[in-house]
Order: structure tokens, then sequence, then C-alpha cells
């Protein structure tokens, strides 16, 4: 399998957004889309991530869907199972509640929550062993770009979680590739530096595991329904992580369209 044969994935992360009611309307909105304008399941997987609190309101609305979204949870506790944890959620409890997918490693969360290597392979480990799968945000900062260290810390990053993914549990693994200086600021990775990058990172992939061919490396960063056919159109790109344009449905439907129809 080459990367352009993987089917693609558009994950909406919502972050810290929206009221509990807007919350419903988005999806609502998203799930009315589809009905007008479908995307088979088997062109794109389609994921949203809303906030803990919204996501049973979010996957009560698509529980009649008439195909699979995905519902992702946005973090994930380093403490497995359950106990005296405020304020936690456990991996196990996540898939008590059938949230398959959770976000780890995102630049937010590893800059302002401080969440280290260390701390990140805590909760990938728990989030796989509860048999969840994991979509792993890797991304360098401007500073680190522009000394020529991205390549670098990237594959770092990449490295850091194969001391606790076992053998089969990267089947379970989708990677996110977040350049920090591209996310939330209207500016995007060229298609041509993305891709570069994600070649790379399916090279270092694939010296890591069996699964690194054919594993799902998404592109996250300022991604809008106008940049989106070119970014799928690279063949190591196979889907987008949404942040801002995940929070207005037709965007986030004209981005999972262009995924679907260009691969
Ligand atoms: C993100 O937060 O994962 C993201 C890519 O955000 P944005 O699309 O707003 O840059």
């Amino acid at each position: 399998m080459s990367g352009s044969t993987i089917t693609p994935w558009v994950v909406g992360n919502w972050k810290m957004n929206p009221m509990q009611a807007d919350a419903q309307q988005l999806i609502q909105n998203f799930k009315g889309l589809l009905d007008i304008t479908p995307i088979e399941s088997a062109k794109c997987h389609i994921g949203v991530a809303p906030v803990t609190l919204a996501l049973t309101t979010v996957q009560s609305v698509l529980s009649d869907s008439n195909r699979e979204i995905y519902t992702v949870a946005q973090d994930v506790s380093r403490i497995a199972g359950t106990g005296a944890y405020t304020g936690e959620v456990s991996a196990e409890l996540l898939k008590d509640s059938q949230i398959d997918y959770v976000l780890v490693g995102h630049s937010e969360r590893r800059e302002i929550f401080g969440e280290t290597a260390q701390i990140l392979n805590e909760k990938i480990k728990n989030a796989l062993n509860a048999g969840l799968t994991v979509i792993y945000c890797v991304g360098e900062s401007l500073e680190q770009r522009e000394s020529g260290q991205a390549e670098q810390v990237v594959l770092q990053q990449i490295c850091d979680i194969a001391t606790v993914v076992e053998a089969e549990q990267w089947h379970n693994i989708v990677i996110a590739y977040e350049p920090i200086w591209a996310i939330g600021t209207g500016k995007t990775a060229s298609p041509d530096d993305a891709q570069t990058m994600h070649a790379q990172i399916r090279e270092g992939l694939s010296q890591i595991t069996a699964y690194g061919k054919s594993m799902a490396i998404l592109y996250g960063g300022s991604v809008k329904p106008e940049n989106a056919v070119e970014l799928a159109a690279c063949s190591d790109i196979n889907g987008a992580l949404v942040g801002g344009a995940s929070l207005n449905a037709e965007s986030f439907h004209k981005i999972a369209l262009a995924f679907a129809n260009t691969k």
C-alpha cells in the first residue's frame, strides 16, 4: 500500500468550543449536509472531537446517522481505570461511553499544559490498552523550523512513543503532523513542504513498524476549504485535523468532500 491508497481521515478538533446548544446545532447541521451531499465511509473517515461534556450529546445526535462519524475525545488521563483521581477521565471510562478515538500530543497540551513525552506515553499506553485508537499529534515550532530542526524534532516525537506502542498496536495509531506555527494562525505549510515532512514521517514510521506504509498521516494547521484540495492531492497527506474550520459545518463538509474526492 502506498501513501496515496490509504482511506483519508478528516477530523474536526472543536477545542474548548462551543456551548452545548451550539455543539448540538453544529453536528446537526453537519449531519444535514451529509444527507444532502453524502460522503461514502469508504472514501473518507470522518470524526469530530468536542469537549468532554459534549461527547455524549454529539453521539446521540449521530446515533441515527446514515454513515459513521467518529466521536473523538480531546484528551485522556495518564491514569488507567477508576479511582481517586479528581477531574480525570480514563481511557476505560471513555471506552465505557463508546468513545473509541482520542487525540494525544496536541501542541496546545504539550505547550500550555506541560505534557512531556513521558506523560504522553502514559496516555498512549492506557488508551491503546483500553482499545482506543490514538490520533497522535506531532509538529515543530517556528523557531525549530527556521533553525533547520523540523525533521529531527518531528521524528523524535514519533520515536518517543515507540517505547510504549507494541508491535500490533501501531495499527491503532493515526499520526497528525501539525506545524505549531500553522495552528490557528491562517498560515499553512505549502503542499510541497507538508508532503516532504509527511514522506519523512512515513519513512521514519516504516523503520519502526511494519504498519508504517499503511498508517494515515493527517496534516493540521489552518486547513480550510480553499487549501484542502491542494493538500489532499499530496500522496502522503492522508487527511486533515481541522481546528477553526471545523466549527463551521459547511467548511468542514467541504474539507471532507475535498479529501474524499481527491484521494
Ligand atoms: C488544530 O488545533 O488541530 C488545528 C489544526 O487548528 P486550526 O485548523 O485552527 O489551525
